[in-house]
């Protein structure tokens, strides 16, 4: 199983089960345990999914308004 979940920058993360620690790009190592858990998926192919998911529901949003005023 993987999980997916959020560091407190807005970066979506995945994790393997049982992992203790997730280090993101912006330099913080979440505790795994500690963290929130939005989804829990069976593949490392799902969770990089649900994480891509997750970045469009977030950011992607914002970046078409962004595109269609131009
Ligand atoms: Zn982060």
């Amino acid at each position: 199983m993987y999980l997916i979940f959020r560091c407190d920058c807005g970066r979506v993360l995945y994790g393997k089960e049982g992992v203790a620690t997730r280090k993101c790009v912006c330099g913080k190592t979440l505790k795994v345990k500690s963290r929130r858990i939005f989804r829990k998926v069976a593949t490392r192919e799902e969770a990089s999914e649900a994480v891509q998911e997750m970045q469009n529901e977030i950011y992607g949003n914002t970046d078409f308004k962004l595109a269609s005023d131009l």
